[in-house]
């Protein structure tokens, strides 16, 4: 593997060790002729090691990840590393630029990987990045939220059959981890194709900031680092969340068009024919419940209380049993809720 070797070049930059480079890789024009860059940050260690990227708005609107990368760059564990971080704060640089998922082809990165030199838009972004960053890096992280006018409990994706993802998995403590099936296209795919372990964390909401997910994603990111043996342990321990897997989710869809309110939160455990929110007419006629199929775990929600009969509302993530994620979720509201800045 090339983590162990000692030259290592992104773009047109080589980075030695004990180095620290900010690297602008051009992407393509702007249409006023001015450069789209992505911008990457690599810091090497005096001593070589795995070589994980950590990268954020590869759908241009989910921005938690950008403030997570910020301050994990801050962090005064990363100033004594070990091997090499690789941050990109910003993949999909169109989107990001216009508060849009998508890039200005209107296709979705996420789909588009490894993608190719003489593709469209898309494709010659995302085979930038695999060329660039995920060719040389031996583990990756990638920071997403839910998509618009949608939530997430801070969770991780992974396909955990690899033994090392699934090891990176429960080290990022988290309350849920869903074992996901590869999408033909997405980075996760093509990670896993060239056996470089890779998990997805997902949490908050697109254009907006979550504290807790912010938090809870730094904290995953520094504890995985932690585990691959790149960073010291943290000055003041802090209570590690033991994740629970989800094999399976569904959506819990809408029975009828209308004004819907919440009776759920994320994280929420619901039974069986639970009550998970209300639709009605404007004048609070008809009313109509929304109730769960099975039980589980409310781990995303619609935060749009205007409905159309058949929106995805709450996605309920399913496990055999229910008995300890009561505690887990309580574990994780007190770590992340009261924990000091
Ligand atoms: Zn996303």
């Amino acid at each position: 593997m090339s983590g162990r070797s000692k030259h290592f070049r992104i773009g047109n930059e080589q980075i030695d060790l004990g180095e620290t480079k900010e690297i602008k890789l051009l992407v393509a024009k702007n249409y006023d002729y001015s450069n789209a860059y992505m911008p990457v940050k690599v810091i090497r260690g005096m001593k070589d090691g795995p070589r994980l990227f950590v990268c954020a708005a590869l759908h241009g609107d989910e921005v938690n990840g950008v403030e997570i990368i910020k301050r994990l760059l801050k962090n005064k564990r990363v100033k004594k590393l070990s091997g090499t971080l690789i941050v990109v704060p910003i993949v999909n640089v169109f989107g990001f630029n216009s508060m849009n998922r998508y890039l200005p082809d209107r296709r979705d990165l996420n789909r588009c990987f490894p993608g190719s030199k003489n593709g469209s838009l898309t494709a010659r972004l995302a085979y930038l990045f695999y060329k660039e960053i995920l060719s040389n890096s031996t583990h990756g992280i990638d920071l997403h939220t839910g998509s618009r006018h949608r939530t997430n409990l801070p969770q991780i994706r992974a396909c955990l059959k690899d033994q090392r993802t699934n090891h990176l998995a429960h080290q990022f403590g988290v309350p849920v981890i869903l074992d996901a099936d590869l999408i033909e296209g997405s980075l996760r795919k093509v990670a896993y194709k060239k056996k470089i372990p890779m998990i997805v964390f997902e949490g908050g909401e697109s254009l907006r900031y979550d504290e807790i997910t912010i938090r809870s994603g730094l904290s995953g990111i520094l504890s995985v680092m932690q585990s691959l043996g790149m960073i010291g342990e943290e000055a003041k321990k802090s209570k590690f969340i033991k994740s629970i897997v989800a094999n399976r989710s569904y959506w819990e869809r809408a029975p009828h068009s209308g004004i819907l309110i919440l009776k759920k939160k994320l994280g929420s455990v619901v039974n069986p024919n639970e009550i998970l929110g209300i639709i009605s007419d404007p004048l609070g006629n008809d009313n109509i419940e929304v109730r769960a199929k099975e039980k589980g775990v409310i781990i995303g929600h619609t935060q749009l209380p205007l409905v159309n009969k058949g929106d995805a509302l709450f996605h309920v993530a399913t496990f055999d049993t229910t008995k300890s994620v009561y505690k887990v979720i309580e574990n994780f509201d007190d770590k992340f809720d009261y924990e000091e800045r």
